[in-house]
């Protein structure tokens, strides 16, 4: 932990102070002590990074991270060392009833940093993914309980950084008018953002959005779903969401397994919705299909013409500032030494979307070192497989409903 290590001759690419630069970084203590052209590596473990790109430790903003307390999680430590994440946002897979497990068991015992958004839903995400139980969180609505809310922000307190809403069909089933009113509620009593997810109606776009003000967060920005998509049948982006955007909201891309299509992204873009993160929603059933890992979302928007200060902006500290954490998704001396080194590759791939719409991504991102507080973050094989799959019976029905996760 508290090795010093020295990442030598590295293009740092830090879009929080315009940095883009060859560099050397010290490291000790979990800090970061030097940043310089040429530092004295005497004493130093050095790790040669000629050639590569240095950046700050990637934040992704939507993830699902409470592996063995709900089916859709996956371990952020197998994860982490290959995708140069530190900072793990997990949107709801926990509620009132499941947050003590998910402290205790998974975001302590971390290397990397988890920090959860907690499920107006007593019972969290424990059924999602389970096609054949196809019992949505908030079908019955009683569990949306504030009272079991206030008992955890008693206990946790400031370790809740937001309250996440489901509103779709799937989720919430007609309960949409009584469950968005609470969802706001319960971000006031908190005093967190509140992140809402868009998918099939009911309830539409339209209903969702006045619950969200300046600085909440609306996720699967450009999903293809009926009722929830951000444009209207011509293609144009709806008022409400015009209005979301000049009112602060902020505009989370969500990937997900259903939640990405390339010709919405196109569209919304061009309409002026430009993401405020780019993150996976990565989860057991898509770790192994669509979504596979950020980086491997960051080079679906460099393929839609996005450039890597960019990419990497709405990767670092773009989301950190949504987080209201400046002191994260930056490489500042004397900051958090959360850092990731990538291999830039230039040899095109295929990359698809949730509908399986494929397009040639120029450029990729290959994770060398992923470093959280200035530990390396070596692989960790537990013997347990993170992917999933929805069995054939299940995974029909989920098609004919349309409403996967
Ligand atoms: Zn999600």
């Amino acid at each position: 932990m508290s090795e010093r290590l020295l990442i030598r001759n590295g293009r740092l690419l830090d879009p929080s102070s315009g940095r883009d630069e060859i560099l050397d970084v010290a490291i000790a203590d979990g800090k970061i002590v030097g940043l310089a052209p040429h530092i004295d590596a005497s004493g130093y473990h050095v790790i040669d990074a000629t050639g590569a790109l240095v950046v700050p430790g990637l934040v992704d903003i939507h993830t699902h991270a409470y592996w063995g307390g709900t089916l859709l999680g996956v371990n952020a430590d197998k994860v982490g060392p290959r995708s140069g994440v530190t900072t793990w946002v997990d949107c709801g897979s926990s509620g009132a009833a499941t947050f003590e497990g998910f402290f205790h068991h998974v975001i302590k015992p971390s290397r990397l940093r988890i920090i959860p958004f907690i499920n107006l839903s007593y019972i969290g995400l424990t059924q999602a993914g389970n096609l054949s139980i196809d019992v949505g969180e908030l079908f019955d609505w009683r569990f949306a309980d504030l009272r079991e809310l206030r008992r955890v922000r008693a206990e946790y307190g400031s370790v809740i950084a937001g309250v996440k809403l489901r509103a779709s069909n799937n989720a919430c089933g007609a309960n949409g008018p009584v469950v968005l009113p609470l969802a706001r509620e319960a971000a006031n009593i908190l005093e967190v953002p509140l992140m809402i997810h868009i998918g099939n109606a009911p309830p539409i776009i339209d209903e969702v959005l006045p619950y969200l003000k300046a600085g909440d967060i609306l996720t699967h920005i450009y999903n293809p779903s009926v009722g929830g998509c951000v444009l209207d049948q011509r293609m144009r982006l709806r008022p409400s969401v015009r209005e979301a955007l000049a009112r602060g909201v902020k505009m989370d891309l969500g990937h997900g397994g259903a939640s990405f299509s390339f010709e919405v992204a196109q569209a919304a873009i061009e309409e002026g919705l430009l993401p405020d993160a780019i993150s996976t929603d990565i989860y057991a059933h898509n770790i192994e299909g669509v979504v596979k890992d950020l980086p491997h979302i960051m080079a679906k928007f460099l393929s839609l013409g996005f450039s890597l200060e960019q990419v990497i902006r709405l990767t670092t500290c773009s989301p950190a500032d949504i987080l209201g954490r400046p002191d994260l998704g930056r490489v500042e001396l004397g900051g958090e030494a959360d850092l990731a080194v990538f291999h830039v590759r230039h040899d095109p791939v295929q990359v698809h979307d949730s509908l399986g719409v494929g397009r040639e991504a120029p450029t990729t991102l290959e994770c060398a070192l992923t470093l959280c507080r200035g530990q390396i973050i070596d692989m960790l094989d537990d013997g347990r497989a993170e992917g999933r799959t929805y069995s054939s019976d299940q995974s029909r029905k989920g098609r004919d409903r349309g409403d996967r996760k």
